[in-house]
């Protein structure tokens, strides 16, 4: 049960990898491509780093004209809205975001709120951890279907 829902039905965009163009995918999800998304979302899908929304625009402001904080918190909102990116809470400060909307578990550091993967394999270990029979007792007490887990782990660095 479990694995079916790990290996649930998030639309998959593979970190990295252009599935189209951008501009195809964007049309695909109903999305008016503009210089200014594209940047943002390309931006987004090639970093690993789970990035504030200030970071992005630090980033992609340089070699974007016409780009406002507005537009940026705009088109992060609307690239989640159409399953192109999820935002993440940090523990600490902003939000984050990320373009790789597949099945993966996070780390939060509580010392400044950075987010990075937890590696799939090790993530998958944890989950086949979590009891079916407490799942299926949640379900059942609170008459509730569940669909999905989602663990954000809280880690300091060992050498800080
Ligand atoms: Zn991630």
């Amino acid at each position: 049960m479990l694995e079916t829902i790990l290996g649930s039905e998030c639309p998959s965009v593979q970190k990295g990898v252009l599935v189209s163009t951008t501009r195809e995918l964007f049309a695909g999800h109903g999305i008016r491509c503009t210089p200014q998304r594209r940047a943002l979302y390309e931006a987004l899908l090639g970093t690993r780093s789970h990035p504030t929304a200030e970071e992005l625009y630090r980033i992609v402001k340089p070699a974007t004209q016409r780009l406002s904080r507005a537009t940026v918190y705009n088109t992060l909102e609307t690239l989640c809205e159409a399953g192109l990116a999820r935002k993440l809470p940090s523990y600490r400060g902003c939000c984050r975001y990320d373009a790789d909307v597949s099945e993966h578990l996070h780390i939060c550091f509580r010392e400044d709120g950075a987010i990075q993967d937890l590696p799939d394999d090790l993530g998958e270990k944890l989950i086949r951890h979590i009891s079916e029979d407490v799942i299926a007792e949640i379900e059942d007490r609170l008459g509730i279907g569940i669909d999905g887990i989602s663990i954000q782990l809280l880690a300091r660095r060992k050498d800080a």
